[in-house]
């Protein structure tokens, strides 16, 4: 099978990713293996190429927003069949076992495994999964649309759920990448109201377009307070200028896996109960929920697709802001 496989993490200007053939892989026992029909290219594969992150294995076959078709699978493997569609996200596994796992917060495992980092991902023809690392997908969707949904998607929910927003309330976005654009549309089909606040001209506009009331940048005013904001872009600052807009008893939750410091606060910023999270990683039950919500409604995917070959070339436009959408990798 042909895979784009990182053998050295480097700057992706020296396109570290190399195109190799290699022998498809045989699943063990509790192990399906899927051809892949897509798999997106996210900043956690940026940070990996370049080192940001510490290497797990080398080489290694990135990619952790996998879809494809089951082809077979190890004897101990029921539930699933071979056509079958599904998709694998970030979370691989976990120790079933921890304070962590054992409370439903897997997410907080200290041993949780990823995919395309502890173990090959989908930057290849083949993926081999383990039977609780498939989740069957919504019809309704091309497989390069599914993508997405297995990273900001889930992530985005997660924060989103992490809100603890009802219907009627305003929900605020700071940032507005592939994760905010389906949490807009999570909120509207949950009667909510979506301001966002976005520097480039083509994120406000999309923003409009799918139904946010307010749209501006973080130095406007919204014409009222918000009952809970997601901060998606990684900027303290933007966690402290939501909190400025925060009604009492609101939450302001920081979905990135990295931010600048955040500036001091006055207590009377915080005080009224109001509360900041951070939300990490995701559980096997937010996939779950995520999925079965995209079959429900209808989610616009924006993606911009491209040829396993030109991962190297991907990766840089990631990250050269020049990705509009989501970038979809399809061999
Ligand atoms: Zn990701
Ligand atoms: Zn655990």
């Amino acid at each position: 099978m042909r895979a784009m496989v990182l053998e050295r993490q480097a700057p992706c200007e020296e396109n570290p990713l190399v195109l190799r053939e290699l022998p498809v892989p045989e699943p063990a026992d509790d192990e399906v293996l899927v051809r892949v029909e897509a798999c997106g290219v996210c900043h956690t594969d940026l940070h990996i190429v370049e080192g940001e992150l510490p290497p797990h294995r080398l080489p290694l076959i990135l990619g952790h927003q996998i879809v494809g078709r089951v082809v077979a699978c190890g004897p101990k493997v029921t539930g699933i069949s071979p056509g079958e569609r599904v998709g694998t996200p970030w979370l691989f596994s976990v120790c079933g076992e921890c304070s962590f796992c054992r409370r439903g917060r897997e997410n907080l495992c200290s041993k949780a495994r990823f995919t395309g980092y502890d173990v090959d991902g989908g930057y290849a023809e083949y993926f081999l999964a383990r039977k609780d690392s498939v989740y069957p997908l919504p019809e309704g969707y091309e497989s390069p649309e599914v993508a997405p949904l297995l990273c900001g998607g889930v992530i985005g929910y997660r924060a989103y759920r992490a809100t603890e927003t009802q219907k009627g309330d305003i929900l605020a976005l700071f940032g507005f990448g592939s994760s905010a654009h389906l949490v807009l549309q999570m909120g509207l089909y949950e009667g909510k109201e979506i301001f966002v606040f976005t520097r480039s001209p083509h994120h406000r506009e999309l923003a409009r377009k799918l139904g946010a009331s307010f749209v501006g940048g973080a130095e406007d005013d919204p014409p009222s307070p918000f009952h809970a904001a997601i901060v998606f872009a990684p900027s303290g600052f933007l966690i402290r200028r939501a909190l400025e807009h925060l009604a009492p008893g609101g939450k302001v939750v920081a979905a990135g896996i990295y931010a600048t410091p955040i500036p001091e606060i006055p207590y009377e910023l915080l005080y009224r109960e109001r509360v900041i999270q951070s939300v990490a990683n995701s559980t096997r039950q937010d996939v779950r929920e995520l999925l079965e919500m995209a079959g429900r409604y209808r989610f616009r995917i924006f993606c911009e697709i491209y040829p396993l070959e030109e991962a190297n070339e991907v990766l840089k436009k990631l990250k050269n802001g020049q990705v509009q959408a989501s970038a979809v990798l399809v061999p």
